[in-house]
């Protein structure tokens, strides 16, 4: 953003500069006005419908009326060139709907023109050059015409870095693509323009009308390849966007990846994507905006999405006026462009995304269609996403519990005893056995005891919180891995587990009993507990050190007891 004093500034030399041009233009330079009125004004017309099809490179409208103001410049004056241009230039800007950031071009470009302006027609007196002499192989004069024009080329560039430089703090390629476009279209304009000017002093306004064509051509056809390229470029990037998303095997990922990338293809102040819950509701996933006013108000990106929902088809609109009519209810400030599409999976709307800025004209078709391909990477990647995370949930939990399974304990031991075993510090293993579930289940019936199961494997996560890792081991077997805790801790949380599930008893609703009420059942449970580096070297010890100080220090002393393996006083003889 550029200051606004600096912009002041601008506005201030812009509108003291310009009555002085202008006078010098047309008490210094040459002028033939007189008799021609009605041929200026053809040029005028000529030049507006050619500034009908500018390109925007960085932010900036560029167009091809260098070609005519040639001609006007010297058939006519400087005077009648500077205030066709001023028309043209004014009219693009307005027309193109010029954004707030970008106001500061209309005074910058206006002293631009002006410096420009003085400077190649000095030049061009320099060399020799006059007006309405018509050439016949006049070489001064010819040299003179191509000197102005590549002079107003160099200049121009010259002021566009250093304005870039020193007003935006850039410091761009001197061979960027602004340049590559203002040569390219002056080789094709220029030379059209020089035959404009030999054309009309030759024959007069008809020249107008034979050259019309080809010049507005050569304007469509410039415009519809820097479209194209443009096109390209944004396919390319669509393209790796595409290719992050399809690496990305876990659903946040995916989002993350989704956003960022989203903010970074798209000029957007606010990006929001919501997950489809039923065909009614959508939950916001992810919202990324940029703040401009402190009292924004976002449920205006909902209202979008809730429509892209209902309707199933793209919302695309280009100013708030548009979308003012029909979403009356969407309170949202600072919103012009909003593009709106759903996200789908196999033909179904799985999603929306929306996004917002606060420029007229952001979006266009282009981005619409840019935006379809990227949310339709976007739902099959979602899907993989969630696929993998189902299966490998799956994988690793325990169905009946959703705790999980021995597999996964296992392996998370192994990793935790990878590397250097002098990093690892104390680690600890509980293991813990209903006492006489057998008899439960023969009591109760086979879904009390799972019922049984369900909910201790509920409060022993609470109990351990996030001390551990909890897992299911066996039929009624708990493990808990405790990385970093010391056999005292162990030991003291063990006895906590223990007491936990003596004091209160088991809520069961389907049970064999013949009654309709839910029973209480009292479970009791023997815990064993072991360490590294007090009892053991490896993780495989670890765990069946702790299991056999459940069965000798707990089962065998009558259940209902923790038992520490501790080598160290041969209690157990193994
Ligand atoms: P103790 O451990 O005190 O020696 O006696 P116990 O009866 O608990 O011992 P045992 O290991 O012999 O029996 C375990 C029982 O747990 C056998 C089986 O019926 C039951 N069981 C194992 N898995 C499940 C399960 O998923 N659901 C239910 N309801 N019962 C299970
Ligand atoms: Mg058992
Ligand atoms: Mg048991």
């Amino acid at each position: 953003m550029i200051p606004k004093w600096k912009i002041n500034i601008l506005w201030v030399v812009a509108l003291i500069a310009w009555p002085f041009v202008l006078w010098i233009s047309y008490h210094h330079y040459f002028i033939s006005i007189e008799g021609n009125v009605l041929d200026i004004f053809l040029f005028a017309i000529f030049m507006c419908i050619v500034a009908l099809f500018p390109i925007t490179i960085q932010e900036a409208p560029v167009f091809f009326v260098n070609g005519i103001s040639i001609a006007v410049f010297l058939s006519f004056g400087l005077f009648v060139e500077i205030i066709l241009t001023i028309v043209a230039v004014l009219l693009v800007l307005f027309r193109s709907g010029i954004k707030r950031s970008q106001s500061y071009r209309i005074p910058l470009n206006m002293l631009m023109f002006a410096v420009i302006s003085i400077l190649s027609v000095e030049i061009y007196k320099m060399f020799g050059g006059s007006h309405g002499e018509i050439l016949h192989g006049n070489t001064t004069e010819i040299v003179a015409i191509f000197v102005y024009a590549i002079s107003i080329f160099i200049i121009n560039q010259l002021l566009i870095k250093l304005i870039n430089f020193a007003l935006l703090g850039q410091k761009s390629k001197f061979f960027d693509k602004g340049l590559r476009w203002e040569l390219t279209s002056s080789l094709l304009v220029i030379p059209v323009g020089f035959v404009l000017y030999i054309l009309y002093s030759e024959i007069g306004r008809a020249a107008i009308f034979y050259l019309s064509i080809p010049f507005i051509s050569i304007s469509v056809i410039l415009k519809l390849l820097y479209n194209y390229q443009e096109v390209n470029r944004y396919l390319k990037r669509t393209g790796e966007v595409g290719h992050r998303l399809a690496q990305n095997l876990e659903v946040t990922e995916v989002f993350n990846v989704f956003m960022h990338d989203l903010v970074n293809l798209l000029p957007v102040n606010g990006a929001y994507v919501y997950q489809a819950v039923g065909e009614k509701e959508l939950k916001l996933i992810r919202s990324e905006h940029s703040t401009t006013s402190s009292n924004e108000s976002y449920d205006g990106p909902e209202s979008f999405s809730m429509e892209v929902l209902s309707t199933k088809q793209p919302i695309l609109f280009k100013s708030s006026k548009e979308w003012a009519k029909s979403m009356h209810f969407c309170s949202l400030d600072n919103a012009e462009s909003v593009l709106s599409l759903p996200i789908e999976y196999n033909d179904q709307i799985i999603g929306v995304v929306t996004v917002i800025s606060s420029e007229k004209k952001s979006y266009d078709k282009i981005h619409l269609r840019i935006l379809n391909i990227v949310t339709s990477y976007l739902g099959v990647a979602i899907k993989n996403a969630q696929h993998y995370e189902t299966t490998k949930n799956d994988s690793e939990k325990d169905g009946l519990t959703n705790l999980y399974n021995y597999r996964f304990l296992e392996k998370t031991l192994e990793l935790h005893f990878e590397g250097n075993p002098k990093d690892l510090g104390a680690t600890s293993i509980i293991i813990l056995d209903i006492d006489h579930f057998k008899m439960i289940n023969d009591t109760y019936g086979h879904e009390a005891g799972n019922e049984i199961l369900r909910e201790l494997a509920n409060r022993l996560k609470i109990i351990i919180g996030d001390e551990g890792l909890v897992a299911r081991y066996g039929g009624e077997e708990f493990i808990v891995f405790l990385p970093g805790v010391a056999l005292s801790e162990a030991s003291r949380m063990a006895e906590m587990v223990r007491r936990e599930i003596q004091k209160r008893s088991f809520q069961v609703d389907n049970h064999i009993l013949n009654q309709d009420e839910p029973v209480d059942i009292a479970i009791t449970a023997s815990v064993g507990v072991a360490t590294y580096p007090e009892h053991c070297e490896s993780p495989t010890d670890l765990i069946r050190y702790a299991d056999r100080a459940m069965y000798i220090g707990a089962k065998q002393k009558g259940r209902n007891k923790v038992g520490v393996y501790n080598d160290l006083n041969s209690e157990f003889i193994l």
